[in-house]
């Protein structure tokens, strides 16, 4: 595996390899990697010549009172996982001054309108703008021919989809399934922020989304039935968001007669967390 620190040496090895005929896929991330980001890495390896991950905790997409100082790091073991998957480039960048991700001066953003507004937009000024604005950059520093995001990020993928969509992007957007461990909780870097009560808490997020889509499947279509139950499952200290959308449009549904993606973020003490799960009616 080799290992790149800046986005010139990033985009000369994938020229290089482009000039080769190499197909490109490639696997952006904030590090501290666990099984979910190892599954986009394992999608897209049979599927492309050269893999390249990314480690960068983009400031762009933390608010000023998130967790970006805080944010977990594992050099070494992001190292070797990407090892193990079969990386070949992994992009590595620090985010703070000195930083080597975005150039002097640079004063570009890339927004994506309406389906940002809501849910995780809603709670999170700025954030998708932040992501948006990092993943056109990172698609075009790595040269990549596709792409693959997480469905733990569904509002996400939604976005990056259709910026890619709507700027005619030449690149392929794949999404893989949400990651979960053992007990059910979804596998997010930020679990490292829970202690053993907040854990146990956490797990209801999930417990909630199964318990909805489970009355969903036995035939209830009434919405607002469907959400009080998974509210009255959540052990948490704040709900941001408890919603039933469609899956593509993201916009809350009025009945359940069709499929739709439950969506929950919720704060366990400091720690935000969110999940998701497809819902389908009975
Ligand atoms: P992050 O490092 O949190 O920015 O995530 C990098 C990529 O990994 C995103 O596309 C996430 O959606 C994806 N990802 C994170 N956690 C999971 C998970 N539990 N299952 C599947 N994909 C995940």
């Amino acid at each position: 595996m080799h290992t790149v620190t800046d986005p010139g040496s990033m985009s000369a090895w994938a020229d290089a390899a482009r000039a080769r005929g190499a197909r490109i896929g490639f696997v952006p991330t904030m590090g501290f990697l666990h099984a979910g980001h190892v599954s986009l890495m394992e999608r897209l390896r049979p599927e492309v010549d050269a893999l390249v991950v990314s480690i960068f905790v983009n400031p762009l997409q933390f608010g000023p009172n998130e967790d970006l100082a805080r944010y977990p790091r594992n050099p070494e073991g992001d190292a070797r996982a990407c090892e193990s998957a079969g990386v070949d480039v992994l992009l590595t960048m620090e985010s703070g001054a000195g930083g080597a991700f975005y150039p002097p001066g640079f004063s570009t953003s890339v927004a994506v309108g309406g389906l940002t507004d809501r849910l995780c937009g809603a709670s999170r000024p700025g954030h998708f703008d932040g992501v948006t604005t990092v993943v056109a950059r990172l698609l075009n520093v790595t040269r990549c021919d596709v792409a693959c995001f997480g469905e733990k990020d569904w509002q996400q993928l939604a976005v990056v989809r259709r910026m890619v969509r709507d700027l005619a992007m030449p690149v392929e957007i794949l999404g893989a399934p949400l990651v979960r461990d053992a007990d059910g909780l979804a596998l997010s870097s930020r679990n490292a922020y829970l202690d053993v009560d907040a854990r146990s808490r956490a797990l209801s997020l999930h417990r909630a989304l199964f318990a909805m889509a489970s009355l969903a499947s036995h035939g209830t279509t009434d919405v607002g039935h469907v959400l009080d139950a998974g509210r009255s499952l959540l052990d948490v200290d704040r709900v941001d968001y408890l919603e039933l959308v469609d899956p593509d449009s993201l916009e809350p549904i009025e009945v359940l007669d069709r499929p739709a993606r439950a969506l929950v973020a919720a704060f366990v003490g400091p720690t935000r967390l969110i999940d998701n799960l497809a819902v389908e009616p009975g």
